[in-house]
């Protein structure tokens, strides 16, 4: 039997150190803090940014939200950007996405400068990234799925892993900063021939396709950690991951809930690239 690895210790591990830091920089009369930017009123954006608002006070960390209309022009969403990014008193910047139709993401995702862009917006931390640059900031949901390997001592060295799912959001950069922890890495995506077999072979399953429980038991090596990132609502309104849990835990080493999950720890992450922004921009 497997055993369910769950978020909240590895969030509550990253939420006391970042707070630690915080405080010291209050004590000294400054304090980092985050601006989300939310067009619209997206339910699946108001819930994150709840957890958002919950987690950078834990950290002692400020937040503000800027609420804009769904239907604000591109122009207007431009010039709000522009006061965001020029805004001495913001150190860190997290967009939701997707963003409404009459914003084009490309005319608008170099407007945040790489060292606020906390959630790899814009395209230089993409290229950071992928160049291994310790200054650049992976998208915050892949990192987090890479911290709970690392909290619960699962090896990725020399280890097949397998990331089913290509977004740039998750897929992408998780398959990079699995190659970072010398993983060998397979990328699998809604083309791939025979997902099953693939997936099959790999001593670590990153789970970012969005397919409630698409992931069985016949899925999975003996033995392998599985990481489900999946965040879906089921026909019966029920948040379930990609992974069939029930159906794998008993074939697994290590796997964790949804929810309960990677989702926990995301806003953690978040918190800690806010203080990195903040001490990159200010050099304290
Ligand atoms: P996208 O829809 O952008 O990407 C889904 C990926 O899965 C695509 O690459 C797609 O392939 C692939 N895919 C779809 N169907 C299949 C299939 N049958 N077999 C293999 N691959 C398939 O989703 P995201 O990457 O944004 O999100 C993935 C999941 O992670 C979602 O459930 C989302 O809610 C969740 N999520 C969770 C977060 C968290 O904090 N835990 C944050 C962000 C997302 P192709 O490229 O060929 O279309």
């Amino acid at each position: 039997m497997g055993q369910l690895i769950k978020g909240k210790a590895v969030a509550d591990a990253i939420t006391a150190e970042v707070k630690n830091h915080a405080e010291e920089l209050r004590q000294k009369g400054t304090s980092p803090k985050l601006k989300i930017v939310r067009v619209g009123q997206r339910e699946d954006d108001l819930a994150y940014e709840r957890a958002a608002i919950k987690r950078m006070a834990s950290c002692s960390i400020d937040c503000e939200v800027l609420s804009l209309s769904l239907d604000i022009s591109q122009e207007d969403f431009i010039k709000e950007l522009k006061k965001v990014d020029q805004d001495e008193t913001v150190h860190g910047v997290l967009i939701f996405r997707p963003l409404p139709r009459q914003i084009d993401e490309n005319a608008v995702k170099y407007i945040i400068r790489p060292e606020k862009d906390v959630d790899c917006f814009n395209p230089i931390n993409v290229a950071k990234v992928m160049e291994g640059d310790e200054t650049g900031f992976p998208p915050c949901t892949p990192e987090a799925a890479i911290e709970m390997l690392k909290f619960y001592n699962i090896e990725m060295k020399g280890k097949n892993a397998v990331v089913a799912g290509r977004s740039m959001v998750v897929g992408k950069p998780a398959a990079i900063l699995l190659l970072k922890e010398n993983a060998t890495v397979t990328i699998c995506h809604s083309k791939t021939d025979n997902l099953k077999g693939v997936a099959g072979k790999a001593d670590i399953l990153i789970a970012a396709i969005g397919k409630s429980k698409m992931i069985t038991g016949d899925f999975i090596k003996e033995g392998a950690a599985v990481i489900d990132v999946g965040i879906n609502v089921d026909s019966q309104g029920n948040i379930t991951g990609d992974v069939d849990t029930e159906d794998c835990i008993g074939k697994v080493s290590v796997i964790t809930p949804v929810p309960a999950g990677v989702g926990s720890v995301t806003t953690a992450v978040l918190a800690k690239h806010v203080l990195k922004a903040f001490n990159q921009l200010t050099g304290k």
